[in-house]
């Protein structure tokens, strides 16, 4: 059944991030009256995962989030809060020799195909690739192969988020940002139901219903049991000459299972975002999540906007400079300015937690993104609405479940080796 009603009072904790402000997006939308969203910085946030110059976005994911990443790249397309913010330029998914995925990929063409959708290619070989892409006509990319798609490229990221943020505005959304939106606790009822939230100023929002969309965040302030593992994931710019990115206009994304990926640089700034592919970086920490009955080992996320000075692992960073020397080499040996990691929370399958809180009735959870969520920026708050509306399949509720122990206390939910923690490594951290 429903969880709420139009006229209910609702709280988003998270709401300057992506799975929380499109929440409130769709829910507003709908003609819900009473949405106030919390955060701890203003939209776009500068915790949030998206505050990013480009993040990729596709229409070729098959099975993943409900298989609905298609109807993700309609509305960057098409809805005219998110198109002056989707750059259709194309994508490149490549892997390197004749590896597992490789052949997934290969089976994703044929699949792709067997819709009916003209806008994919197999690329066999390094011609095949030069070909899509003449930026990578110096590259070193023999036996390199993957999958072309022309539809969807990169989105800009925090732009894309601030124009959510317009548009709430525009829809009546409450808010409060700063000490007064840091969540420190949840209110609850004499039957433990939720009935608000307490921030760090010591504020008591009063709400009927609460959303968690904490990113990063969610496992560290409401004991999930395990079910989210928080991992960070870098980027570096280099700074391009304008005649230097326009060059490169155009180009389609470029992503490398081994190596990693970069953008079209971006018009304005003329910034290239370059990052490699890896199974994150922990941060295990000794904490007590809200529900949690004694302090528990967390990873918890260290805010780049609240220590402006770290940059990254020097084993990161050489793999940027490998990506570098490989695919672009004339830009080798090129200052790599703006370095910062950043924060996502893995699920075990990596598929969403969206789901009402078994034991806090009237805590939904709208978290577990795993890494691959900003491209669904424009429909991900529509699932959490119908959700909220009791309208979400059943399918999808199976799929988003709690599922305690289907978690992964390792973190190794990826595949791969498992993460490092950012203890183990040199070189991020200069305070
Ligand atoms: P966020 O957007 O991080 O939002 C969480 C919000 O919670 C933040 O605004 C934060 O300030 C707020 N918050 C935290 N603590 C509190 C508190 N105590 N009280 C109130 N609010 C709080 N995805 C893609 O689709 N394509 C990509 O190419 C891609 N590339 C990526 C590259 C990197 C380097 C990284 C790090 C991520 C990438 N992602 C990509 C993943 C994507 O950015 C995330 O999946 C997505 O942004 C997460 O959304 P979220 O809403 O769960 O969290």
């Amino acid at each position: 059944g429903a969880l709420a009603s139009k006229s209910s009072k609702i709280l988003i904790v998270g709401g300057g991030g992506t799975m929380g402000s499109s929440t409130a997006l769709h829910l507003a939308r709908r003609g819900f009256t009473d949405i106030r969203i919390l955060d701890v910085y203003p939209i776009p946030s500068k915790n949030s995962a998206g505050y990013d110059l480009n993040k990729i976005a596709g229409a070729d994911a098959i099975g993943l989030f409900g298989g609905s990443s298609d109807a993700a790249w309609d509305a960057w397309a098409s809805d005219p809060v998110f198109t002056p913010y989707a750059h259709d330029v194309g994508k490149l998914d490549l892997s390197t020799g004749d590896t597992p995925r490789a052949k997934r990929l290969r089976e994703k063409y044929e699949k792709l195909k067997s819709l009916g959708r003209t806008d994919v290619e197999w690329l066999a070989n390094e011609d095949d690739i030069k070909r899509k892409a003449p930026h990578l006509k110096n590259a070193d990319i023999a036996g390199w192969r993957g999958l072309y798609c022309g539809t969807g490229g990169w989105v800009a990221a925090a732009d894309a988020l601030n124009s959510v943020g317009n548009e709430l505005q525009k829809l009546g959304v409450k808010n409060a940002f700063g000490s007064s939106g840091t969540f420190s606790s949840l209110l609850l009822k004499e039957d433990g139901s939720v009935r608000g939230v307490k921030t760090i100023d010591g504020t008591e929002w009063e709400a009927d219903l609460v959303v968690l969309a904490a990113g990063a965040w969610s496992p560290v302030l409401v004991d999930l049991d395990g079910q989210c593992v928080s991992k960070c994931w870098v980027y570096a710019h280099i700074q391009l000459t304008p005649e230097e990115a326009e060059a490169m206009k155009g180009i389609p994304t470029m992503y490398n299972d081994k190596y990693g990926f970069f953008f079209e640089p971006r018009e304005d700034s003329h910034l290239l975002k370059l990052c490699n592919e890896f199974p994150g970086y922990t941060n295990y920490q000794t904490v007590q999540p809200f529900g949690a009955l004694k302090p528990i080992k967390l990873s918890v996320p260290r805010s780049h906007a609240q220590n402006p000075t770290d940059t990254m692992p020097t084993e990161s960073l050489d793999e940027i400079k490998r990506l570098i020397k490989i695919t672009l080499p004339h830009l080798e040996g090129r200052e790599l300015i703006n370095q910062a990691m950043c924060w996502c929370t893995d699920t075990d399958d990596a598929q969403w937690l969206l789901t009402e809180h078994p034991r806090f009735k009237g805590l939904v959870l709208a978290t577990g993104d795993s890494g691959h969520t900003f491209k669904m920026l424009p429909v991900v708050g529509k699932e959490v609405a119908d959700l909220i509306e009791g309208k979400l399949s059943e399918e999808k509720r199976h799929l988003w479940r709690y599922r305690p122990g289907a978690g992964d206390p390792n973190g190794t939910g990826r595949g791969g080796p498992d993460p490092k923690d950012l203890s183990e490594l040199d070189g991020w951290k200069h305070d």
